[in-house]
């Protein structure tokens, strides 16, 4: 028997699994041009699972997997975060936990800044995965990711998180340096999306 091809979207609702309302609109304007009518996670639940998965892919199907078992509909959720050559991918998925635990984002970066002292090697990578789960438990994943550097002291007032120390590989400026719209268009959720668009929405 031939295999059965990967599922790819058929138009119709699709929710987007994340309680950050920036994040939920960034998205609905990404899959614009696809027939895609974007729900609210808010329509259906309040809550998410906790991410208990141990990759970044595993914990975005937890989350849309959850999303569309709640809504009857199909759903698109992301999972990021910045992963260090030198601490073997740390914080990775806990790049959020770990700017909570620390007090916020400059300690979080001061804290890289102090466990990569005497170590020459500054390589990281931002990941970012996107699932998309359908109500019958078929999900596909896309990952993107952008290599690059980490400098200190921070620079930049742009962006979000860890944007200030993290320097896109050819280029000498951080993330929290560069105009919004330039990193959008090269930052890893860019990439994931880019991919998940070839995978899944383009006809
Ligand atoms: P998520 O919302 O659970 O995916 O958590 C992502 C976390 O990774 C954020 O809280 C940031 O700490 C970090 N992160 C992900 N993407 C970026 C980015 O584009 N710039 C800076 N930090 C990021």
């Amino acid at each position: 028997m031939k295999p059965e091809a990967p599922r790819r979207w058929s138009g119709g609702d699709l929710v987007v699994a994340t309680g950050n309302p920036g994040k939920a609109v960034e998205i609905a304007d990404l899959l614009a041009p696809f027939e895609v009518d974007v729900r609210r996670l808010g329509e259906f639940t309040d809550v998410l699972p906790d991410e208990t998965g141990t990759t970044f892919a595993a914990n975005a199907i937890i989350k849309a997997a959850a999303a569309a078992a709640a809504a009857g509909l199909p759903a698109l959720a992301d999972d990021s975060g910045l992963a260090v050559a030198a601490l073997d991918g740390a914080p990775g998925i806990h790049s959020a936990r770990w700017a909570e635990e620390a007090g916020g984002f400059s300690e979080a970066m001061a804290l890289l800044d102090q466990r990569l002292r005497g170590n020459p090697d500054r390589r990281a990578a931002f990941h970012c995965a996107l699932a998309l789960a359908w109500p019958d438990g078929v999900t596909r994943t896309v990952e993107g990711i952008v290599e690059g550097r980490l400098v200190f002291p921070p620079r930049g007032g742009f962006g979000f998180g860890y944007d200030p120390i993290f320097v896109p590989a050819g280029d000498d400026r951080t993330f929290g340096e560069m105009d919004p719209a330039e990193k959008s268009g090269r930052s890893h959720r860019a990439d994931a999306f880019r991919k998940l668009v070839a995978a899944c929405f383009r006809t």
